[in-house]
This record gives C-alpha cells, sequence and structure tokens, in this order.
C-alpha cells in the first residue's frame, strides 16, 4: 500500500523549515512573499468577519469575492472560480482539463509543481526547452495537442512572455485547454484576462499571495469562460474539498477593493527591482530580466551554492535548485529597500572572501 502514495507523492516537497523559519530574525528572501503588510481595508475586513459569523459556515460560492474579483477585471462573476490559493485552482484544472493520453507542454524550467501535479493525476507531459536566455520557444506550443501550462512571467526566470505570444498558442489550441498561471503578473506585466472573453478554451489563474501580500490567507482564482469555470466547480464539488473560509474570502475583498493600496506597494516593488538588479550588475552577477517580484541570478566567479551558504550564514534566505542548467544561479525575492541594502552588502562581504 506504501508503495502507492509513495510512489505518486515522490515529487513533493513540503517547504522544508528553512523555509519557513521559526525563531531567529532572518530576512526571508526564498518564497516570494510581499514585503509590505496586507492591505489596511483587507485587515479590517478580516477582523469585522472574526466574530459571531464563524459559527456559520462559508459560502462555499465565494458568492461576494467573486463579484469583488469581477468587478475589478471587468468580467463577469460567472467567469471567476475561487480555490484556496492558486495551487489548488491549478491542481484541480489539471483533474479538469487534461487528456492522460495527450501531453500538456510546459516548460522545462518553470514552475516546479507542474510536472508534480501532472505526476499525481496520471497525466502524461512534455517539457520544452527553454533557449539559451531561458526565453519560451514558441513553435512546440503551436502544434495543437494535450493542453498547455504557462508561467507568465514565468518562475524562477522572473521573464515575460508577449501577449501576441499567448494570444497565439491560445488560437492554435482551440481544441485544448491553455493555462496561465499570472501568479507574478502584479509587478508591471501584462494580463492575459482581457483574452478569455476571445477563447473559450483559456483559463487565467491568478492569487492574492503575492501582489496582494495574503499568502497567509491561501486565496487564488481562476478566469476563464463559464464552462471552464463549471468544470472547476464540477472537480472541487466532486471531492467535497474544503471551500475558502470565512476570513479569507473577507480579507481577500478588502484586499482586491484597495486598488491605490495594491498599486502603491507593486510600484515599489517594481522600483526596488531596478534599484537592485542595477547594484548585481555591478558587482558581477548576470540578472535575468524580470517581471516579477524576484530576480534570478548567477555570478561570473562565486558559485551559487558558495553565495547560498554565505547569506544563510548572515541570516538572508534566498532560493537554489540542484537542478541541470540552473544550479549555478540563485532566486532572490525583492523585499524591502533596506533588506536589499543588507543583502547587497552580504553579497560583496562574501565575493571578497572568494577573490
Ligand atoms: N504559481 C507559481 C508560478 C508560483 O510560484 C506559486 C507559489 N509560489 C503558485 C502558483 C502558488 O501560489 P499560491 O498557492 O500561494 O497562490
Amino acid at each position: 500500500m506504501k508503495e502507492l502514495w509513495s510512489q505518486r507523492c515522490r515529487g513533493l516537497i513540503p517547504y522544508t523549515p528553512g523555509e519557513q523559519p521559526k525563531g531567529r530574525k532572518l530576512i526571508k528572501l526564498n518564497t516570494n512573499e510581499n514585503p509590505y503588510p496586507p492591505s489596511p481595508q483587507a485587515l479590517r475586513a478580516i477582523k469585522e468577519a472574526a466574530g459571531e459569523g464563524l459559527r456559520l459556515y462559508p459560502d462555499p460560492e465565494c458568492t461576494e469575492l467573486r463579484e469583488g474579483i469581477a468587478l475589478a477585471l471587468d468580467v463577469k462573476p460567472e467567469q471567476i472560480f475561487v480555490g484556496n490559493g492558486s495551487d489548488e485552482v491549478l491542481s484541480l484544472a489539471f483533474q479538469a482539463f487534461f487528456d492522460p493520453d495527450k501531453p500538456i507542454r510546459f516548460a522545462d524550467i518553470t514552475y516546479s509543481f507542474y510536472p508534480v501535479f501532472a505526476d499525481f493525476y496520471g497525466l502524461s507531459y512534455r517539457e520544452i526547452p527553454l533557449d539559451e536566455h531561458f526565453s519560451l520557444p514558441l513553435a512546440p506550443f503551436l502544434e495543437p495537442g494535450g493542453g498547455v501550462v504557462l508561467a507568465n512571467p514565468n518562475a524562477p526566470t522572473g521573464r515575460e512572455l508577449d501577449l501576441c505570444d499567448i494570444r497565439s498558442i491560445v488560437a492554435a489550441n482551440e481544441n485544448s485547454v491553455v493555462v496561465v498561471d499570472e501568479a507574478y503578473v502584479d509587478f508591471g506585466s501584462r494580463s492575459a484576462v482581457e483574452l478569455v472573453s476571445l477563447f473559450p478554451n483559456l483559463l487565467v489563474v491568478r492569487t492574492f499571495s503575492k501582489g496582494r501580500s495574503l499568502a497567509g490567507l491561501r486565496v487564488g482564482y481562476a478566469v476563464g469562460d463559464k464552462d471552464l469555470i463549471a468544470g472547476l466547480n464540477a472537480v472541487k464539488n466532486s471531492f467535497n474539498s474544503y471551500p475558502v473560509d470565512r476570513l479569507a474570502q473577507a480579507g481577500a475583498l478588502g484586499a482586491i477593493r484597495d486598488q491605490d493600496y495594491f498599486r502603491a506597494t507593486a510600484t515599489k516593488i517594481i522600483s526596488t527591482r531596478a534599484c537592485t538588479s542595477g547594484h548585481l550588475r555591478s558587482m558581477g552577477f548576470t540578472v535575468c530580466d524580470s517581471a516579477a517580484n524576484f530576480l534570478f541570478v548567477t555570478h561570473e566567479t562565486v558559485p551559487a551554492k558558495v553565495l547560498l551558504e554565505g547569506l544563510r550564514q548572515r541570516g538572508i534566505l534566498v532560493r537554489w535548485w540542484d537542478k541541470p542548467r540552473i544550479s549555478n544561479y540563485l532566486r532572490i525575492t525583492v523585499g524591502t529597500d533596506e533588506d536589499m541594502q543588507t543583502l547587497c552588502q552580504a553579497l560583496r562581504e562574501i565575493i571578497a572572501e572568494q577573490a
């Protein structure tokens, strides 16, 4: 019996204590959380919801929240599905929309959960290699096939795909579903949401974890044609999965209504990203152009593993993968200006020690 679940779970690596540390005060630049607090309006909404009403089950259809999201995105509430983080939404999309016999295509360097979901649900997939600049080759995605999953901007590279290219991919795959994961869209890129009314096979997945500073609430959503949304609801209901809880629905609604705060924090992160990229380049790093709230970097002389350990010893956590092609890269979340000054100072020291 154990063989079955251990085989199915082989790709699942939970966040380690090092990534979600307790105790010692660390600068956490390893899981792309937003360095700024949630909007005051979101916090007020959570406090208001944290009362007598908690006696009652949450609205399984997230009616008010879907209306709030629909208003913000200029779509209809029936085009929105809300789940417990975008990971749950992605997991349901893999279950609902892909044919086990036709490989799903995604990039070979992308969000590591895509192959995990595919393996877990017994789906086949083809990983398309990114080119030497980590750009997505378009041709393999323009052949019709068993569906496509794209992260835009991509993770961990931060590179953005042109909306025209996404449009071409969606149009070329009219008989299968194209999922565009926009977890990091809030930091200056153009969303594919404007295409959902044109293409019934396009599902855009987004989150409140990054741009809205609400990773702790676990709220994500999908935007798409109402038939795709019906598919997600059907899969979710057949497993009787947990609805998003009352506090999370209230907080997310408060956050989506506070566009001014959202714009101000996202703008700040974009300017810190530009400034940090400049400092890192002047220290000998190659920095991938990033449209996300993180930077993907490699140093000309000091190995990434040495930098990772040196930063860890100084109380700064960043992300590294023991994977071909990217094992000499680090992914660094954009924190506050102060966090980034501390990071750059620490990197200067480590590089000097290695000289
Ligand atoms: N997609 C991508 C590309 C991610 O990097 C992440 C999380 N880091 C997610 C989806 C899931 O985010 P969440 O479940 O917090 O919404």
